[in-house]
C-alpha cells in the first residue's frame, strides 16, 4: 500500500478513509469485508467431542491414503527410474508415511481428542525439530522432508473440507489468492476483491478481470486497516479502497457492483483497421459461458485456455475424466473457431499447504513444460484428455515456458506416442496443431529455428516482460520496473513477429498487453495480426482497431526508435494518440499514466 488518506466529506460531515493500492480489475463494488481463510495462519487446535474422535481418525487415514497415492505416482517418474534423485526423494517421503509417525498422530487424536491437522503438526513437528538439531548436515536437512510430508497430509485433509460460501455484497480480503480461489469465489459474485500482494499480470488478477470482479491489490498490512464486516468500496479503476465509518456509500460511488448489461453486447464479424488489415480477435477463456459472451462481442475462438486453472484452490489436479469433460465442453462451444489448450503451466504438487511454493525461485523452477516432461504420467494423461476433446471441436495444443528446442522435441515425441497408443487401441483422434508459448529470452533469440518444429506461436507478454527485465510480475513493490514499453521488450516482440512471418507460421499475442488499448497501435505497428484477449477488452479494442490505420501504426512504431526509455515511449505515444486518435480510446485512458 502506498498510503492511507483521510478525506473530509464536508456535506455529510463524516470521515472517509482511503487505502491506496493498485487497481488490477476494473469496476467498482461495495460490500462488507470477509477475510479469506488461508493456510498461512497456524492450524487451529480444536477439541473434539468423544463421539467424533473415530470419524476424525478416519478422515486422517483417508488423507494419509491420498498422500500415499500421490507419492507413489510421483516416485514413479521420471522414466520409472527408481534411482533417479526425484524418485528417491518421494520414496523417502513414502518411508516417512509408513513409519510410526502416522500411528503416533492417531494416538494423539484419540488421547488428546484433537483435530487431525493439529495432531499431525504436533507429532511431525516434534520429529522435525529433533532432526533439525542433528549435527550431520546430511541428516539434518531431512527435517524439510518431514515437514513436506506433514504439508501433504494437511493439504489432503483440506480437500475434504466444505467449500466456502459467501453472502451477496461481500468484499473478499486476503494476503494473496490462488487463481482457482478467484474462480471459486466468482461463483458467489463477490462485490470486490482486495489483496496485500499481486500485480496487473498475476493470474489472480487476470481471472478477476475475466469474471469482472473489481479488484485492488497492494494494500499492505490490510488486517490493520480493515476488519470483518466493515463496509468498503473497492475501486478497481483508481486502485483505491474506501472505508466509510457510518456505513453509507462514499460520495461519488455507485452502490452497485459493476456488471456489463446484456444489451451492450453486439455481434461483429472480422475486425479490420481502416486501411483494410484484418486483425483476428480471440479470447482467453476457460469457461464456455464466458467464451459465448466473448463470441457475441466479436471474438473468434479461444487463443489461450489456461488448463492450470482447472487445478482446485486446494492444489488438487483434475483427473483425466474431469479434464476430458472440461476440454470437450470448450471445444463444443468454440467449434471451428478452435481452442488452443495450454498444458499445465505450474506445479501443483510443489505448493506447500500455506500457499507458498516450496521452490526458492518458483518462476525459474520445475514448472510448466519442465514439470510435464519430468512427470510424464501427468503430461500423458493431459494429452490423452486433450486428444479426446479434439473429436468434439477444433483443438490445438500449446506448450508453456519453452526455453530450448529439446523441450519441443521431447514434448512432441510424447504427444505422438500418446496419440499412436490411442489409435492402436482403436480410438479416433485428430492431429492437433502444436504451438509454443514465447516468454523466455532464449526462445525469442532462437525463435527462427524453433519455428521449424511447431505450427504456431503464442506470445506471452506477461512472462516475456518478467523474464526479459528480470522483474517479478506478482510483486507490486517492483511494479515500476515492470515496463511493458521498455525498448528491449518492443525489440523482442519485433524479433518474434518477424521470425514467425518469415517462417510462415501465425503468432497470437495473448498476454495482458494485447488487451490494453494503449498498447494496441504499438502491437499492430510491430506486425501483430492475431490477439487473444479477455472478454472485457473486446469492445474497446474493436472500436480502436477499426478506427486506426495499420500503416500509421507502423510509422508510429518506427518513430519510437529514437526513444531510449519506457517513459519517453509512453509520452510519445500519449501525444500521438491525443492528437490523432483521442476519440477512439476509452475516456481518460490516454491522459492517465499507463501501467
Ligand atoms: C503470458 O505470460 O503472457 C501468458 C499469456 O501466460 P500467463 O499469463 O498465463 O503466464
Ligand atoms: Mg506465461
Amino acid at each position: 500500500m502506498k498510503n492511507i488518506d483521510q478525506l473530509a466529506d464536508k456535506n455529510a460531515k463524516r470521515s472517509i478513509r482511503r487505502l491506496v493500492g493498485l487497481g488490477v480489475s476494473h469496476g467498482v463494488g461495495k460490500g462488507n469485508v470477509v477475510f479469506l481463510p488461508t493456510g498461512r495462519s497456524p492450524e487451529p487446535r480444536s477439541k473434539l467431542a468423544e463421539k467424533d474422535v473415530e470419524d476424525e481418525v478416519r478422515r486422517f487415514r483417508l488423507a494419509v491414503d491420498t498422500a500415499k497415492r500421490q507419492l507413489l505416482e510421483l516416485s514413479k517418474s521420471p522414466a520409472q527410474d527408481k534411482d533417479h534423485p526425484v524418485s528417491e526423494i518421494f520414496s523417502l517421503h513414502l518411508l516417512i508415511l509408513g513409519s510410526s509417525i502416522v500411528e503416533r498422530a492417531e494416538s494423539v487424536i484419540r488421547a488428546q481428542r484433537v483435530n487431525a491437522e493439529w495432531a499431525i503438526k504436533s507429532v511431525l513437528g516434534e520429529y522435525s525439530a529433533k532432526q533439525a538439531a542433528l549435527a550431520d548436515v546430511h541428516f539434518r536437512d531431512k527435517y524439510l522432508d518431514i515437514e513436506d510430508v506433514a504439508s501433504r497430509i494437511t493439504r489432503a485433509m483440506k480437500g475434504s473440507r466444505p467449500s466456502l460460501t459467501l453472502d451477496p455484497n461481500t468484499v473478499v480480503v486476503a494476503h494473496e489468492m490462488r487463481p482457482s480461489a478467484v474462480i471459486e469465489l466468482a461463483k458467489h459474485r463477490p462485490a470486490g476483491l482486495i489483496t496485500e500482494i499481486g500485480g496487473w499480470t498475476s493470474h489472480m488478477s487476470i481471472v478477476a478481470r475475466e469474471f469482472r470482479l473489481p479488484m485492488v491489490t497492494g494494500i499492505k498490512n490490510v488486517e490493520k486497516f480493515l476488519k470483518t464486516g466493515d463496509l468498503v468500496v473497492v475501486d478497481g479503476d483508481s486502485g483505491e479502497v474506501l472505508l466509510d465509518a457510518d456505513g453509507s456509500s462514499p460520495p461519488g460511488y455507485p452502490t452497485q457492483s459493476f456488471v456489463e448489461s446484456a444489451n451492450e453486447i453486439r455481434n461483429t464479424s472480422a475486425v479490420s483497421t481502416n486501411d483494410g488489415v484484418e486483425i483476428v480477435i480471440r479470447t482467453n477463456a476457460e469457461d464456455p459461458a464466458i467464451y459465448r459472451t466473448s463470441e457475441a462481442l466479436g471474438a473468434r475462438g479461444v487463443g489461450l485456455y489456461r488448463s492450470e486453472l482447472l487445478i482446485s484452490d486446494k492444489g488438487v489436479l483434475p483427473d483425466e475424466d474431469q479434464q476430458v469433460a472440461a476440454y470437450s465442453e470448450m471445444a463444443r462451444a468454440v467449434g471451428e473457431f478452435g481452442v488452443a489448450i495450454r498444458t499445465f503451466d505450474g506445479v501443483p504438487e510443489q505448493d506447500s499447504d500455506d500457499g507458498v511454493p516450496s521452490e526458492r525461485n518458483p518462476a525459474l523452477g520445475l514448472r510448466a513444460i519442465r514439470a510435464g516432461l519430468s512427470k510424464p504420467n501427468f503430461f500423458r494423461e493431459q494429452i490423452r484428455a486433450i486428444l479426446l476433446a479434439s473429436n468434439v471441436g477444433k483443438v490445438d495444443i500449446v506448450l508453456p515456458m519453452i526455453s530450448n528446442i529439446d523441450d519441443i522435441l521431447q514434448a512432441r515425441s510424447m504427444i505422438s506416442s500418446v496419440r499412436q497408443e490411442m489409435i492402436s487401441n482403436g480410438m479416433n483422434v485428430k492431429d492437433p496443431r502444436i504451438g509454443i508459448m514465447v516468454e523466455v529470452p532464449s526462445t525469442v533469440l532462437a525463435v527462427g529455428q524453433m519455428a521449424k518444429h511447431i505450427d504456431f506461436l503464442c506470445l506471452g507478454t506477461n512472462d516475456l516482460v518478467q523474464y526479459l527485465l528480470a522483474v517479478d510480475r506478482d510483486n507490486d513493490t517492483v511494479a515500476e520496473w515492470y515496463q511493458t514499453l521498455n525498448p528491449a521488450v518492443l525489440s523482442a516482440i519485433k524479433i518474434v513477429l518477424e521470425a514467425a512471418a518469415n517462417a510462415g507460421i501465425p503468432t497470437t499475442v495473448c498476454g495482458e498487453m494485447a488487451g490494453s488499448p494503449f498498447y494496441i497501435p504499438v502491437l499492430i505497428g510491430l506486425g501483430a495480426r492475431e490477439l487473444s484477449i479477455n472478454t472485457n477488452s473486446i469492445r474497446p479494442l474493436i472500436k480502436l482497431i477499426s478506427g486506426i490505420s495499420a500503416g500509421d501504426a507502423a510509422a508510429l512504431v518506427y518513430s519510437l526508435k529514437s526513444c531510449e526509455t519506457a517513459g519517453e515511449i509512453e509520452t510519445k505515444l500519449r501525444e500521438y494518440y491525443q492528437e490523432n486518435w483521442d476519440s477512439l480510446f476509452p475516456p481518460g485512458l490516454v491522459s492517465s499514466k499507463h501501467r
